[in-house]
């Protein structure tokens, strides 16, 4: 059986480095066997923390910096290029000796068990902005540990309730919150999804019903992750095909966190707007084309847009912050940031409400979710 372990610790294709972490019973024999130093002389014997440039997995192998981190047990460390041709090198020499590859976060798991910690650094790996790598860098160093610590009795459900109301926020920082962008065909919503995104995307043309199909892109509002949908021009309609792009338009209305409606100011208001109005009071009111001259007069609660000038494009986008991230969380915060701990925590509630005993360890529990 296998009992020397590497995973590739840095992320796929983010980088210009790779990061190979090498450890268990028997590292020390393999690694000298595979990796060329320099200046001679093999790793293993070398003090631990030295740095050592090398080649791993011989001739054509790639350049590295070598570095033992630790003596007993072996734990070593590469740092090689990203490039997948060079990484996948240095992984076959790993392979060729018996060793077993690990994802990072198999890696993290049992290096560090599945604390809190270690779930917010599994998820750091694939934090879409910063200001959500900030939080979650946060948890990873405890917040989210040391607030659990402090629940004791049902005295502190105030406190639990702070931390549940966070959870939403806190899930939503990772998957992203989703815009859908509805209205009749033509009104401009494709090109507005382009403006929103800063690039050429969705597929503009003027006739109608040309936006078939959903279109998803992801951009960051205020540094938190958005998904955008561009919905098929919701209408009643005959055509078989349009009517299922509808359909599905219906769909995600009813599924995102906000829809944007958007109208047309250089045309009259149709009938269709009207009852878009009726259905879904919640959105955000888009008065669109507003280079052109006006046809109506939008009431106070639109935001007046131009897609071909970009004219309002940023107070559509505050009002979409402003809708999605209400209050934002400041950085040092603890938040729940998985499903499962929010369940967890839910599940305490009615623990303390019940004055039952609570588990001995909260943050271990609550990552068990
Ligand atoms: P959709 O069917 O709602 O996605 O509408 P499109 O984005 O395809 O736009 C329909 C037509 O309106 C295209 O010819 C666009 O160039 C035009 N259009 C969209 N927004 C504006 C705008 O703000 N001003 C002007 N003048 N034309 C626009």
């Amino acid at each position: 059986m296998t009992s020397t372990y590497a995973a590739v610790l840095t992320g796929e294709g983010r980088g210009a480095i790779s990061a190979i972490r090498v450890w268990g019973h028997g590292c020390a024999a393999i690694i000298d066997e595979i990796f060329q130093s320099r200046v001679g002389g093999a790793i293993s014997t070398g003090l631990p923390g030295r740095l050592r440039v090398g080649t791993l997995g011989g001739d054509g192998g790639d350049e590295v910096v070598g570095v033992k981190l630790e003596e007993d047990p072996p734990v070593y460390e590469f740092q090689g290029h990203a490039g997948i041709a060079a990484l996948s090198r240095s992984l076959d020499a790993l392979r060729s000796q018996g060793v077993e590859i690990l994802e990072a976060d198999q890696w993290l798991r049992t290096a560090r068990g599945d604390t809190l910690e270690t779930q917010a650094l599994i998820d750091l790996k694939s934090a879409p902005t910063l200001p959500v790598a900030e939080r979650l860098i946060d948890q990873s160093q405890g917040a989210l540990s040391d607030a659990l610590r402090e629940i004791h009795t049902p005295a502190d459900l105030e406190h639990l309730e702070t931390l549940i109301d966070r959870g939403d926020f806190g899930c939503r920082m990772t998957t992203g919150w989703t815009v859908a962008l509805a209205g009749r065909p033509n009104v401009g919503k494709s090109s507005l999804l382009n403006v929103l995104l800063g690039f050429q995307r969705a597929i503009v043309n003027p006739i109608a019903g040309t936006t078939r199909d959903q279109i998803r892109a992801r951009a960051a509002v205020g540094g938190w992750p958005v998904d955008f949908i561009d919905m098929a021009g919701i209408r009643h309609s005959d055509d078989p095909i349009e009517r299922e792009g509808i359909e599905r338009s219906e769909a995600a209305v009813a599924n995102a966190d906000l829809t944007l409606l958007i109208f047309d100011k250089s045309t009259e208001l149709h009938a269709g707007d009207h009852e878009l109005l009726r259905r879904y009071p919640n959105a955000v009111r888009v008065a669109n084309k507003s280079d052109l001259s006006a046809l109506w007069s939008p009431a106070a609660d639109f935001i007046n847009v131009s897609a071909r000038t970009a004219d309002g494009v940023s107070d559509l986008l505050e009002e979409i912050e402003r809708r999605i991230v209400p209050k934002v969380l400041p950085a040092g915060c603890a938040i729940p940031f998985r499903p499962g701990q929010v369940a967890r925590l839910r599940r305490l509630r009615t623990t303390l409400e019940r004055g039952e005993r609570l588990p001995a360890d909260l943050p271990a529990w609550v990552a068990s979710g």
